[in-house]
């Protein structure tokens, strides 16, 4: 038989990395907050649209979850509506979410009280790798469960990795995503001191890409996006100063001096507070560009 899945969370990722499940023709459930968008889902698939997370998790060997932050998890526990009252023993939650270390150790603790297995399980790849079920997944928790759930992965994942113990998943990915934000930022400010100099934004990224300073920003970020001033809206800003702020907090935890993240996060804090909550992370460089008083194209 194979494996049942609910997904919970239909936002920008989590909705094509559902379809690839249901494309893989699992049984399915979908729940989502604003609920026209399970329906959505469920019209055109052959899932089954859940009213709460609890009647989600009922039939399910595996439960996913791909919300923006591990309290927004924990949040859907408890409750005669409830993740907790749905799902049964000996049932697995595989979380998404970029969450933070130390709110996935809680929750592998209160589900491990009932006899469930929790691994942390973030993405990276963005809507197109989940698309094509090409994400990479950075897994946190017992070996033994990822390989249990290592079919349902497969269905949007193509490198899987196992990383340690619960929440070594999560900090790797707010890791990655702190690199991310450094890399954003400082290509803009590169380029937007070049176009003052005289270079254009195209011959600069034509030299950087060939050379030791470029990056996944500067060779896919900035030219498909930035100098075309299209800025799709496929990961809100909103997420990537969470994850760089979890990055900067795993690091006062450890009692790790990190000038740059700590500095970096509060960059994309201000960046954040000044474009809003629906800014895509890569909107960030219009601040630069307004700071600078030059346009990158
Ligand atoms: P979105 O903001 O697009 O979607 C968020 C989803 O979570 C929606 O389904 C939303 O429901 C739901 N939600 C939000 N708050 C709550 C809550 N309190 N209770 C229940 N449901 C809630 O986010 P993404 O899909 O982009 O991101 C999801 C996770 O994946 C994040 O942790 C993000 O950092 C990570 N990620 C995203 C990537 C991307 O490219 N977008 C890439 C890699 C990781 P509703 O429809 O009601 O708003």
């Amino acid at each position: 038989m194979p494996p049942s899945v609910a997904f919970l969370g239909l936002g920008a990722i989590g909705r094509p990395m559902a379809m690839r499940v249901a494309a893989a023709g699992l049984p399915l459930a979908v729940w989502n907050r604003t609920s026209s968008r399970a329906r959505d889902f469920a019209a055109v698939t052959k899932a089954r649209h859940a009213s709460t997370p609890a009647d989600a998790a009922r039939d399910a060997d595996v439960v996913i979850t791909c919300l923006p932050t591990s309290p927004d998890v924990v949040s859907l526990l408890d409750g005669d509506h409830g993740l907790l009252r749905g799902m049964r023993r000996g049932t697995t939650l595989v979380d998404c979410t970029s969450g933070d270390p130390s709110t996935a150790q809680r929750i592998a603790g209160r589900l491990a009280e009932q006899g469930i297995d929790y691994i942390d399980a973030p993405v990276s790849g963005g809507v197109g790798g989940a698309e094509k079920g090409a994400l990479t997944i950075m897994v946190g928790g017992d070996a033994a469960v990822l390989e249990r759930v290592r079919p349902v992965l497969e269905t949007f994942g193509q490198k899987i990795v196992h990383c340690g113990g619960v929440g070594t998943g999560s900090a790797l990915k707010a890791v990655n995503n702190a690199l991310l934000a450094v890399h954003i930022w400082s290509a803009g400010e590169g380029l937007a001191l070049l176009a003052k100099a005289g270079v254009s934004a195209r011959v600069a990224l034509d030299v950087i890409n060939a050379s030791s300073g470029r990056s996944n920003s500067s060779m896919n970020l900035f030219p498909e996006r930035v100098l075309t001033r299209a800025f799709p809206r496929t990961f809100r800003l909103a997420l990537l100063d969470k994850d760089i702020g979890i990055a900067a907090d795993v690091a006062r935890e450890e009692r790790i001096p990190a000038p740059l993240l700590q500095f970096t996060a509060s960059l994309f804090r201000v960046a954040h507070g000044a474009l809003g909550e629906e800014a895509d992370h890569v909107e960030t460089v219009k601040l630069i560009e307004q700071w600078a008083g030059v346009e990158i194209r």
